[in-house]
């Protein structure tokens, strides 16, 4: 995959992801009038939401954090260990900022 190509999906993800953040933090409004006619499910749906937004802010992050290795000219390099990044580990995952091993490992140090 090429730089461009990847920016432009790195972008096409960055609005997306805002668009999905922004539906997500307005959702504790929609619980609480739901919650209203259905008091039991609010807690879960508010939880459901707070995690989802957990998850969307960290790949936000990366999102923002692999364009600017576009940007640097490192895009495609492990942040680790400076080899690149397999090929269809980036078409699968184009904010991957790390190689199969380095991201092993540092998932298996937490
Ligand atoms: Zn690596």
């Amino acid at each position: 995959m090429d730089v461009t190509t990847a920016r432009e999906r790195l972008e096409d993800m960055l609005v997306e992801l805002d668009r999905s953040i922004g539906v997500l933090q307005g959702d504790p409004v929609a619980v609480r009038e739901h919650s209203a006619a259905d008091a039991g499910s609010d807690l879960t749906d508010a939880d459901g939401a707070q995690a989802m937004l957990t998850v969307a802010t960290a790949q936000r992050r990366a999102v923002i954090e692999a364009i600017k290795r576009v940007e640097e000219g490192v895009y495609g390099h492990c942040v680790d260990c400076g080899r690149p990044v397999p090929e269809g580990r980036l078409e699968a995952r184009p904010e991957a900022a790390r190689c199969v091993q380095c991201q092993g490992k540092r998932e298996r140090r937490r």
